[in-house]
């Protein structure tokens, strides 16, 4: 009996628009009780777009568009994807950078025009090269946070250079996927690698409190592992290739059917319409098919 009742669960699975790795994934939904869900692309759409530009005094934003684009332009970044498609409608066409190379959850770097360009998160702009944001910068740059958005931070040769701010919307379905969360018994927490002030925005729309914000790729499955040791059996709800080992450190791993194939590859369930609902579903799907087997 107990194979044909997996099976079903399974097949409605599918129907449900969920794709489960094996039977044996429905055992480890069973105590789940934390849900852990990634911001961009996961509770948002991850789709950006470029809503301010700020060049510092002299600099033409054409200019910094065009630069800021052209180093993006070999990132698969959500934030970088927004910034080239601004960059195109602004400038035309980008030049080819000489080199490339990507820091996750960070930024990029790369040699367009034989100038070195970083593009990335403010304070790893501060940190990692050691620039110094004039005020007119620092000003927008707090400006742009406390209206929600992501600001990206560009230099070249040693020097600011302006201030792009991205921003991207809720999922109109996150809000409702977080009810369904409680009801199941599920403490909802919200992670990051993003600024807590937008983290905080996107929890206080969605209903969590617990948000964990700034978070490295690197550190997010460390965040899983503290979780589990205060004896807490989580799920990982991730999109990213910086999701991808938090997803496999989880005790369920879910990724979104949208999501790169990394995260997909790393998650025991796979969302097919990248819905946050259908987490809330396969989780009551696994837990009463459970329920038949006994
Ligand atoms: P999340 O955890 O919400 O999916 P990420 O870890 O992918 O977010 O990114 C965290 C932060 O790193 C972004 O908010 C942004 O500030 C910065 N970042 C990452 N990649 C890029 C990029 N290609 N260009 C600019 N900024 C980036
Ligand atoms: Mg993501």
């Amino acid at each position: 009996a107990t194979p044909t009742a997996l099976l079903v669960g399974t097949g409605r699975g599918a129907q449900l628009g969920i794709l489960i790795k094996g039977p044996q994934v429905l055992e480890s939904t069973r105590r789940v009780d934390t849900i852990v869900l990634d911001k961009t692309g996961t509770v948002t759409t991850g789709r950006m777009t470029v809503v301010a530009t700020v060049a510092i005094a002299g600099l033409d934003e054409v200019e910094l568009l065009r630069f800021a684009g052209a180093a993006e332009s070999g990132s698969e970044h959500p934030i970088a994807k927004s910034i080239v498609t601004g960059a195109r409608d602004r400038v035309g066409a980008l030049p080819d950078p000489e080199s490339f190379a990507s820091a996750d959850g960070l930024g990029v770097q790369a040699v367009v025009d034989g100038r070195a360009v970083v593009v990335g998160r403010p304070r790893w702009l501060i940190e990692q090269w050691g620039i110094a944001f004039p005020p007119e910068l620092e000003e927008a740059l707090a400006a742009s946070e406390n209206r929600g958005e992501t600001p990206v931070a560009v230099a070249w040769d040693g020097r600011a250079r302006g201030i792009l701010a991205v921003a991207d919307t809720v999922k109109d379905t996150s809000t409702e996927a977080i009810v369904e969360f409680r009801r199941l018994g599920l403490t909802p927490v919200l992670l990051t690698g993003d600024n807590e002030t937008v983290a905080r925005r996107v929890g206080a729309v969605i209903g969590i409190d617990d948000v964990r914000a700034g978070v490295l790729p690197a550190e997010k499955a460390e965040v899983i592992r503290a979780l589990q040791a205060e004896g807490r059996v989580v799920a990982m709800v991730g999109d990213g290739v910086n999701d991808a080992v938090a997803l496999a450190t989880a005790d369920l791993g879910i990724a979104m059917g949208t999501g790169t194939d990394v995260a997909i590859e790393a998650s025991d369930l796979t969302l097919i319409r990248s819905d946050l609902v259908a987490a809330a579903d396969a989780i009551r799907l696994s837990r009463r098919t459970l329920a038949t087997i006994k």
